[in-house]
């Protein structure tokens, strides 16, 4: 097709509008015929003024009465344009803010499609800002007027009808070219429109029916491209040959038996399907996810042990420091009276820090140490095993997609088990996740009492406090949370530094205090930490670098200050460090929080304490492209298609890669060339992965 081609080839478009295009991501007649409309008004039928109601969107066709503008009584730079119109049922006000340049086209009899919200103003019918388009030829105005009619994001320069008549000068030149690299087989299985049809019917569709059938097939498409080169890793890892571990030993029974506790019925389920994996000869590619608290780390070091027993070492990579040690100080223990045919297990410690790194390296590389624990530290390149066969990456979201791969690259083919602990559903995971098999312990040790959310404002915060110093007072523990933004670091720590003695000098006189901040020497950190766990501290005030992992069961309080600077499921993250014993916790809001999206993310917090809820409404709140950052920019591609309400059509596409790759993984039958061509142009690194194997 005119994938390549310019759309500066099209009749009105110079370099000044293509320039406009370029900065929306349009430069070729592809990419144009790809940018969606972002609604649609079905001009077939107006609604009648007479018919309207407050509160709902209509669109309306209406002549001017008379226009004019004032100046806002309480600034002056901002400008009100207000006009009167009418259709035969009705008369309506509307009011435009700071358009002044309006004014010059609202000249009384010309004819106007209003689009917006009804509302009551001084008990007559406005609306506030709505979207306007004037017909001034309306006998030769097929595109604008009597049909479904496309309503686009305009690129700088356009108007809606110039923007309309070109996508339609596009349609006309180049659909009839057009071919359609989904196979014929495929589509007919899944009742999928053809191409030309679809994007003329998600521009200008005759009929919603077929608008439905034209968004159905475009975002099958996109699911379906974004799944191949997911489901080809996922294909290509198989054929890899793995490890066979001896899953079944007396290590592992040793262990389990020597724990306080019994494994839920949840880790029992995902220990099985790792022992499966861990055991088949093909190479482990597990996502484990799991709400905070509900006990990952116990099931992955469990699958540490069953490398240990089968005769090789295992490395568990954190995203930090007083992580590393956290769980280096619990697996010692756990781990201390464990023999192994004759030995005891040895466990190291790696960090960017230590002076013994030099040690640890020999050490591994003679396999005298079993497992290493530890920070990026790991991923040096001095770091070199004698037999890796297991991986764990804990906390996974901290980490970028390249750092996780690195790891395994330290054994042959080893297992590798990630975890994370901010749940997403199901479809969710397969969208981002798709090469990778999905375990899910989907609850939480017996006798967790859920923690109690509060939210209260700055002036209410003593309340707050209170409640905190009744904690203190059973000789619990509490933690103070202060946020910490990257653009303002040096500031923020002075920020937390000043509250660290305020409080200490007044609400919190007699208790004592510890501050924590990402700007202190390791060495101090540690020494903090060690002093809050050992119930040398009372409080400790921290930024959010206690975010993951930390796991101190006596602490059953946490402020956190400033509740509004924080994201959803980085508060839920937070609120993970308490509530993990058998006591009843609180968690403490404060915050005035201004805007309607962090009223929304507080009141999610307080009325729920299940992280899977938590991440569904974190990411409608702020969507999927904004939920995982730029790190999984991938989603950000999906412009039609939704993993969330799109299941169906997702687990279609999803199939139908798999039953194309299995077939023909090189895409080189004739009916797969288009396709081929259409993948690397998107995933040119497709290229590399289907030369493999
Ligand atoms: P996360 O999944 O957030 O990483 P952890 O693995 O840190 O959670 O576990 C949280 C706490 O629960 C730890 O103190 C751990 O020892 C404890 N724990 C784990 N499994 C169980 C269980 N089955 N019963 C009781 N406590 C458990
Ligand atoms: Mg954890």
């Amino acid at each position: 097709m005119a994938q390549n081609t310019s759309i500066q080839y099209l009749k009105g478009i110079g370099p000044k509008r293509a320039k406009s295009f370029a900065l929306r991501g349009i430069n070729t007649i592809e990419e144009l015929l790809y940018y969606f409309p972002r609604r649609y008004e079905d001009r077939t039928n107006f609604s009648n003024i007479s018919e309207l109601k407050e509160g709902d969107f209509y669109t309306i066709k209406t002549e001017v009465l008379s226009g004019g503008q004032r100046n806002s009584w309480r600034r002056r730079a901002f400008s009100i344009t207000e006009a009167a119109l009418a259709d035969k049922t009705g008369k309506i006000n509307c009011v435009w803010f700071n358009q002044p340049y309006l004014k010059e086209y609202l000249e009384t009899g010309a004819s106007l499609i209003l689009y917006g919200k009804v509302e009551m103003y001084n008990g007559r019918m406005q609306m506030n800002n709505p979207e306007f388009e004037f017909i001034d030829c309306e006998d030769d105005d097929s595109l604008n007027i009597g049909r479904i009619v496309p309503i686009y994001t305009l690129p700088q320069g356009f108007s809606q009808r110039s923007m309309r008549q070109l996508i339609k000068n596009a349609i006309d030149e180049f659909l009839p070219k057009i071919k359609d690299y989904l196979p014929f087989d495929l589509r007919s299985r899944n009742n999928l429109l053809n191409l030309a049809q679809s994007l003329l019917n998600i521009h200008f569709p005759q009929e919603l029916t077929l608008q439905k059938q034209a968004l159905m097939r475009l975002s099958f498409e996109e699911f379906f491209i974004f799944q191949l080169p997911l489901v080809l890793r996922k294909l290509r890892r198989k054929e890899k040959k793995g490890i066979r571990h001896a899953i079944d030993g007396k290590l592992i029974d040793d262990f389990i038996s020597g724990l306080p506790f019994k494994l839920t019925s949840a880790q029992q389920k995902v220990l099985e399907e790792i022992k499966t994996d861990m055991a088949s000869g093909q190479a482990m590619q597990r996502l484990l996810q799991g709400d905070v608290g509900s006990g990952k780390t116990v099931v992955a070091t469990l699958a540490c042990l069953i490398a240990i027993q089968s005769g090789y070492q295992a490395a568990f990579m954190v995203p930090t420091e007083i992580l590393a040690r956290q769980h280096y100080t619990k697996i010692t223990a756990q781990l201390a009276g464990l023999v192994f045919s004759g030995c005891k297990i040895r466990v190291g410690l790696l960090t960017g820090q230590d002076k013994e790194k030099e040690k640890i390296y020999q050490e591994v590389k003679e396999g005298e140490i079993n497992l290493v624990i530890g920070t990026h530290a790991l991923l040096q390149e001095e770091l070199r095993f004698k037999a890796l066969s297991f991986t764990v990456i804990d906390e996974q979201h901290k980490f970028g997609v390249g750092q996780r791969a690195l790891l395994p690259k330290k054994g042959n083919n080893p297992d590798v088990l990630i975890l994370t602990a901010t749940p997403i559903p199901r479809t969710l995971a397969i969208t981002l996740y798709g090469d990778l098999d999905i375990s899910v312990i989907n609850q939480l040790p017996a006798g967790r009492i859920p923690v109690k959310t509060l939210h209260f404002s700055q002036q209410g915060r003593e309340k707050g406090f209170t409640i905190a110093k009744e904690e203190l007072n059973y000789g619990r523990q509490a933690y103070i949370i202060y946020p910490v933004i990257e653009e303002s670091y040096a500031l923020d720590i002075a920020g937390a530094k000043k509250m660290f003695v305020e409080l200490r000098e007044g609400e919190f006189k007699g208790f004592r205090l510890g501050l924590i901040h990402g700007k202190l020497k390791a060495k101090e950190q540690q020494e903090i930490m060690l002093k809050f766990r050992n119930k040398e501290l009372d409080l400790l005030v921290s930024t959010t670098i206690l975010e993951v992992g930390i796991d101190i069961p006596n602490a059953t309080c946490m402020i956190v200050a400033y509740a509004e600077r924080f994201g959803l499921s980085q508060l839920h993250q937070l609120r993970g460090r308490i509530g993990r014993g058998n006591l009843q916790s609180f968690c403490i809001l404060i915050s005035d929080a201004q805007t309607e999206e962090s009223r929304a993310r507080l009141q999610a917090m307080v009325s729920s304490s299940d992280g899977f809820r938590i991440s569904e409404e974190d990411l409608k709140i702020r969507g999927p492209g904004e939920f995982f950052g730029n790190r999984q920019h991938g989603l950000a591609e999906l412009k039609l298609a939704n993993s969330l309400t799109q299941m169906q059509l997702l687990k279609a596409a999803r199939q139908e890669a798999i039953k194309l790759l299995s077939q023909d993984a090189r895409l080189e039958e004739r009916p797969h060339q288009l396709l081929k061509e259409k993948l690397l142009q998107r995933f040119p690194e497709y290229e590399k992965l289907m030369l493999v194997g």
